[in-house]
C-alpha cells in the first residue's frame, strides 16, 4: 500500500510517496526525506518542545526541549511529565531537567537560561 506523507524535517516540506510494504520512498529532493519516510511508517518520532513551571525568576515558565525525537506516541505522557516540574531559578540553557524521560534514552532540557529575579 503507498502512503501520502509531507516530510517535516525542514521548511521545504515534500510531499513523499511511501511503499508501505517494500519502504521505497519518491518524492523527496533529499536523502534525509529518504530515512524520514519508512521511520514514519515504521515508529513516528518528532522532536518536543514545552515550558514548565519555575520560580524565583523573571518569567513563570521557561521553555524546554528533548535532546533528540521521542517516539510520538509517548509525546502526551512526556508533556505531562514536563508540568510536574516544579523548578527553581537560576537555570542553565542546556541543563538536563529530566533525564531519559519515560526510558526513551532522550533528556529534557532547558532551551535558555533564567537566573534569579532580584527584587
Ligand atoms: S525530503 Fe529533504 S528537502 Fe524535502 S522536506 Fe525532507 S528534508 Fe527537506
Amino acid at each position: 500500500m503507498k502512503k501520502n506523507l509531507v516530510c517535516v524535517l525542514c521548511p521545504r516540506g515534500c510531499r513523499i510517496i511511501v511503499d508501505s510494504e517494500s519502504l521505497e520512498v519518491i518524492g523527496n529532493a533529499c536523502s534525509r526525506g529518504a530515512q524520514f519516510g519508512p521511520q514514519e511508517i515504521i515508529s513516528p518520532q518528532r522532536m518536543l518542545t514545552s515550558t514548565a513551571s519555575i520560580k524565583g525568576a523573571l518569567h513563570k515558565k521557561i521553555p524546554v526541549r528533548t535532546t533528540s525525537a521521542i517516539p510520538f506516541d509517548q509525546t502526551f505522557q512526556c508533556i505531562q511529565e514536563i508540568q510536574k516540574l516544579q523548578l527553581t531559578a537560576p537555570i542553565e540553557v542546556g541543563q538536563v531537567l529530566i533525564p531519559n524521560i519515560l526510558g526513551t534514552g532522550v533528556d529534557i532540557i532547558a532551551s535558555r537560561s533564567l537566573c534569579i529575579n532580584l527584587p
